[in-house]
């Protein structure tokens, strides 16, 4: 009999490689679940710390709308979603008497002082399917490994409150140029020149100092990309932020440029827009993508004419 231990994941398997090998295609990788129709084949993602034994059954109990519920006022909108779409995936499942595939995770969850950080460090998929089956007593799904639904099984039709899932456009990436072979990407100097007015009294965004007077009577300050252009960033205000010749420096090769990324992101500019959840997660997104990804880092520091 299989026991839950010995489903803990011991690799890391791509969500690409698993979506490849059940013939589903991955919209991101950054998605909990994944489903090219209401007829499945669908793939969720669980945290091994979820599962529960239990008489020889192991499942788990899908919590991730009440999740979201809970944490309406501080998870991005982004991981709302996410959470909710597993909901809907499970639902959907449920009422179609559908199995659902299943990776496990195990890593490193931890709650931010804003918001939960979750990494993966592994991911396996497991062999057997999961069926969802009727609510127990606390009125929700419970997903059991390998216990098809009974033949005479009935979804019930008294479950679950309304979920209306918010959805809004992903933004895209500039387009790349090629000139003589170099890569540019197109800039707006109007989006330079607007960041430098939400500089507030021409102070540095990151440490408050002062820019020197240029001789047109501004205070000098650079823009700085927060996601470089060549990083899938975006030439967009909510992407820059005006700071000090030090700190521009420090962005790009300080030993702490990670860390101040994750700062520019959540300290200057969710702060500037507190409305742009979304659209801060996914920055946060392609930033831990960066610090993960070694040749984005050396693409980092080669970007230092970012101004
Ligand atoms: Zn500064
Ligand atoms: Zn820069």
């Amino acid at each position: 009999m299989t026991t839950l231990e010995s489903l803990k994941p011991t690799r890391k398997q791509t969500v690409k490689e698993i979506t490849e090998r059940l013939g589903i295609s991955m919209s991101s990788q950054y998605d909990w679940c994944f489903s090219d129709s209401n007829d499945g084949p669908h793939l969720l993602n669980i945290w091994y710390d979820h599962m529960i034994e239990e008489n020889g059954e192991i499942y788990f109990i899908d919590n991730s709308a009440e999740w979201a519920d809970q944490n309406r006022k501080t998870a991005v909108t982004v991981q709302i979603n996410r959470a909710n779409a597993v909901t809907s995936t499970i639902q959907t499942a449920y009422y179609k008497k559908q199995p659902v595939h299943i990776a496990i995770l195990d890593g490193v969850r931890k709650m931010g002082s804003r918001r939960e950080t979750s990494e993966a460090h592994q991911r396996e998929l497991d062999d057997a399917l999961w069926y969802p089956h009727h609510k127990g007593n606390d009125g929700r799904i419970r997903v059991i490994r390998g216990k098809p639904q009974p033949d005479d099984f009935e979804p019930t039709t008294d479950l679950f409150p309304d979920q209306s899932v918010e959805t809004r456009p992903i933004p895209q990436p500039p387009a790349k140029l090629e000139r003589n072979g170099v890569a540019t990407f197109p800039r707006d100097s109007e989006v330079i020149k607007a960041v430098k007015r939400r500089a507030i009294e021409g102070r540095c965004e990151i440490c408050g100092k002062e820019g020197f007077r240029t001789s047109n009577g501004d205070f000098y300050l650079e823009g700085h990309h927060v996601i470089p252009l060549n990083c899938g960033g975006l030439d967009d205000i909510r992407n820059v932020v005006a700071i000090c010749a030090d700190d521009h420096r420090r962005a790009h090769f300080g030993e702490d440029r990670h860390e101040l990324r994750d700062r520019m992101i959540w300290d200057i500019l969710h702060v500037h827009y507190p409305n742009e959840t979304i659209f801060m997660e996914l920055l946060d997104e392609k930033s831990h993508e960066i610090t993960r990804n070694s040749s984005s880092v050396r693409m980092l520091e080669d970007n230092k004419t970012d101004s």
